[in-house]
């Protein structure tokens, strides 16, 4: 067998597997899902037709309205079979419920253990998880039953309170963190200030959650930058959400998250619900693959990401998926490019002429995006103007307007709508 064949072969053999599974998938929610069987009837989908995944775009996609606005008819089982009631963040727009069986949990853990296995983890690892666990937060019990399954200690802190966070570092022992990156950046300026070395810790890794904190190159962006800087640790990426109840974690290598055939279909969608080439922005649209209470037909998740689909030096041949681009609804078109909020912030974040910023769209008067940048700049000069727009014109190739700002103006700006947390984008587009 060549090299070539040898690579292919898994590949042939995951897509029989997932064509089976989509076949069951197909049955039974054309029996169970209320939402479904009105889908199908409506579309005229004929399921006895979809046999490969290729078949699958013959289903209309499912969106994000769709679970807010029929919450219920999605749910395949009756309620007394449902064990967990999670619920999704509603950071854009309202919230939706994802009920889950036995076996959802069960089959929760399962994608968490194969994900924190693939992140180097082992039973001889301790993971201090500095998040949630309570407030209808599928992550949180996802990664405790993850990591029960795995046979690794777990210490639930919670998020939060950098002083508890060390202390416990200190008397537990813990060999890997699961934490928000930015919060990992809090908890560096707090050892700093209480003097303690992060690099004699026991921890060894991170696991990161909710943020960015690669490039799409695989390099780190800022915040992975600046952590690894001051602490000597592995960082693995982690991609997730409540509605796929599945996990794309980084191995080693850290070169995107590793897609698991057995648990979900993933197809990457661009706007007229093409599939997109390998290094191509898509929208991650997922069918989850043995989910009981809750199952999803092309889904689409509003986040923009790329695959990469050359074999991975760990040795596992599945696709990977880079870090979000962005969320779909953020897209940018700007002067016949396509920008996302992230990689603008990213842009920004790195130089140091500029202090602060806030990124504002709108539509002008043909309807086309228009950018317009509030700066805080480091100084009003002429030179510190020329050096930040030569340097947004190379990155970007295109110049958006800037309002050069005070260091009043700015605050007023990012704390206008009572917020807590500083505004960073304003999306005026009509
Ligand atoms: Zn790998």
């Amino acid at each position: 067998m060549g090299l070539l064949e040898q690579h292919k072969q898994p590949a042939v053999k995951e897509t029989k597997m997932q064509e089976e599974k989509l076949q069951e998938l197909l049955q039974y929610v054309s029996q169970h899902s209320p939402f479904y069987k009105e889908l199908f009837a409506k579309h005229q989908v004929d399921i006895s037709v979809i046999k490969t995944l290729t078949d699958l775009s013959l289903i209309p996609p499912t969106t994000k309205e769709d679970l807010q606005q029929r919450n219920n008819d999605f749910l395949c089982v009756p309620a007394e079979k449902v064990v967990e009631y999670t619920s999704t963040s509603g950071t854009l727009g309202s919230p939706v419920t994802i009920a889950l069986t036995e076996n959802d949990l069960n089959r929760l853990a399962y994608n968490e253990y194969n994900s924190f296995s693939c992140a180097d983890g082992s039973k001889n690892d301790i993971y201090q998880l500095m998040l949630t666990l309570d407030r209808q937060f599928m992550a949180g019990i996802a990664y405790y039953l993850g990591i029960r399954k795995l046979g690794a200690g777990i210490i639930r802190l919670g998020p939060g309170v950098p002083a508890l966070q060390w202390e416990t570092i200190k008397r537990l022992k813990p060999t890997a963190i699961v934490a928000v990156p930015s919060f990992i950046l809090k908890l560096i300026a707090f050892a700093k200030e209480a003097g303690i070395d992060v690099n004699q810790t026991s921890v060894k890794k991170a696991i990161c959650i909710g943020e960015n904190i690669r490039n799409t190159d695989f390099s780190l962006n800022i915040l992975g930058k600046k952590i690894t800087e001051s602490w000597d640790i592995h960082l693995y990426s982690t991609y997730a959400s409540t509605e796929m109840q599945t996990a794309f974690t980084e191995c080693g290598e850290g070169k995107g998250g590793h897609y698991q055939p057995e648990l979900v279909i993933v197809e990457l969608l661009d706007e007229n619900n093409q599939p997109v080439e390998p290094y191509t922005p898509g929208e991650v649209t997922i069918t989850t693959l043995g989910v009981e209470g809750m199952p999803l037909l092309r889904y689409k998740t509003g986040d923009i990401c790329m695959y990469f689909d050359e074999p991975c030096a760990c040795g596992r041949t599945s696709l990977r998926l880079s870090s979000i681009l962005g969320r779909k609804k953020q897209m940018i078109k700007f002067k016949g490019t396509t920008l996302y909020p992230p990689a603008l912030f990213d842009l920004l974040n790195e130089r140091e002429e500029i202090l602060d910023f806030v990124v504002e769209v709108y539509s002008n008067e043909i309807g086309l995006d228009q950018v317009l940048l509030y700066v805080l700049p480091i100084e009003n000069s002429e030179e510190c103007d020329h050096r930040i727009r030569a340097y947004l014109q190379a990155r970007l190739r295109v110049s958006p307007h800037i309002k050069y700002v005070t260091a009043e103006e700015i605050q007023k700006i990012q704390f206008s709508e009572a917020s807590r947390k500083a505004i960073k984008f304003i999306d005026k587009r009509a």
